[in-house]
């Protein structure tokens, strides 16, 4: 049990994959952690080990309602939001709430605390870039009327609101945008990428390519993705600032490797390309490593076969 006297985080989002891996990451470094989430993609499986233990306390509410907490806060970290593609479909409403009125919870939170502020952005932000590799200081190409309007709309929305928040109440704030990134605690069936290609490359079904699998991301493991944002909450820089992974590559090489990594026999198949699919996506890393002195460490093929490994063994048990 930690006591009231180590400082406390608040994490939305707590439940869902980024969120967990902060809560264990805040927890090892010593934070009380108090985790908030409505479970509507995460799932408190991710944390009931933290929970049970008494090492974080968990409060199961949707942060588009005031949040209360009584004690001290140091941080707060706003993360909760549906974040794949198949969930704009799914939640768009929920997704505008949780970007809007979410974001002024958390912040308002803050601002009572006088605590630090960490927004999760996104590369969405950039929408589908007509600049590579994407810098902080572009603008974007989002079509707010498409059917991932909600999300970076939203999202960019979350950052206005968190400039605001600082400017007119001097809120310690900071912004990540977050790329791609990819590991353990995922939903094996959240429609992402990585997620679809390792679950079906390990039943031997056929991987779906969307469009020609022409596009690119880069894939960030999520020990680098949490190293940064540790990084940025713990250091007074504003952003946003890019964290990502470096190698850029097709979706089609993804699910090449994904199935020789494997050792499956999957065949691939081929699905209409989704409307706006962004057709580059590349973080310039400038400031990450100037501001934080971070850079990904784990290889595109070490965090997959970790990856994998980890699916390998949660599809064998639900079996
Ligand atoms: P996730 O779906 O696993 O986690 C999101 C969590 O937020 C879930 O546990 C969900 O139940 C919770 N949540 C959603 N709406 C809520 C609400 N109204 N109130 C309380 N809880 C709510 O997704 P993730 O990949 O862990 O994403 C976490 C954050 O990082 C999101 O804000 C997302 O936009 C951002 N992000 C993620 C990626 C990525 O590649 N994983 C990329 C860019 C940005
Ligand atoms: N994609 C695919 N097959 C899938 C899921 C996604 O080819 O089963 C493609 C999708 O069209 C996109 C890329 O993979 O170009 C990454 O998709 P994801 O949903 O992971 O996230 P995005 O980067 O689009 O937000």
């Amino acid at each position: 049990m930690v006591s009231q006297a180590n400082p406390t985080a608040v994490v939305s989002g707590a439940a869902g994959f980024i969120g967990s891996h902060i809560c264990r990451r805040l927890v090892s470094d010593g934070y009380h952690v108090i985790g908030v989430d409505n479970l509507s993609t995460g799932s408190e499986s991710n944390i009931e080990d933290l929970v049970s233990s008494g090492a974080m306390e968990f409060l199961p509410q949707d942060v588009s309602n005031p949040v209360l907490v009584d004690s001290d806060v140091d941080l707060v970290l706003h993360l909760a939001s549906p974040a794949s593609p198949d969930d704009f479909e799914r939640l768009p409403i929920q997704i505008l709430k949780v970007g809007g009125l979410g974001t002024h919870n958390m912040l308002g939170l803050a601002k009572a605390k006088s605590a630090r502020f960490l927004l999760a952005s996104t590369s969405e932000v950039y929408g589908d870039p007509l600049v590579h590799p994407q810098p902080e200081s572009y603008w974007g190409n989002v079509n707010s009327l498409g059917p991932r309007g909600v999300y970076d709309e939203a999202k960019r929305y979350a950052e206005a609101m968190t400039m605001a928040y600082k400017a007119t109440h001097n809120v310690d704030v900071c912004i990540a945008r977050i790329f791609n990134t990819y590991g353990p605690a995922m939903r094996i069936d959240d429609g992402r990428v990585v997620t679809n290609f390792i679950a079906a490359a390990l039943r031997n079904e056929p991987l779906n390519i969307y469009g020609k699998g022409e596009q690119t991301r880069t894939f960030c493991f999520i020990d680098d993705q949490i190293e940064g944002l540790i990084r940025l909450i713990r250091s007074s820089e504003t952003g946003p600032v890019n964290i990502g992974g470096v190698e850029e590559t097709t979706v089609a090489a993804l699910g090449q490797k994904i199935i020789e990594l494997a050792g499956s026999s999957s065949a691939i198949e081929t699905k209409p390309l989704p409307q706006d699919d962004p057709q580059r996506r590349c973080p310039d890393l400038t400031l990450a490593r100037s501001l934080l002195d971070w850079e990904p460490e784990v290889s595109l093929e070490d965090g997959l076969k970790s990856t994998i490994s980890h699916f390998r063994q949660h599809l064998n048990s639900s079996q």
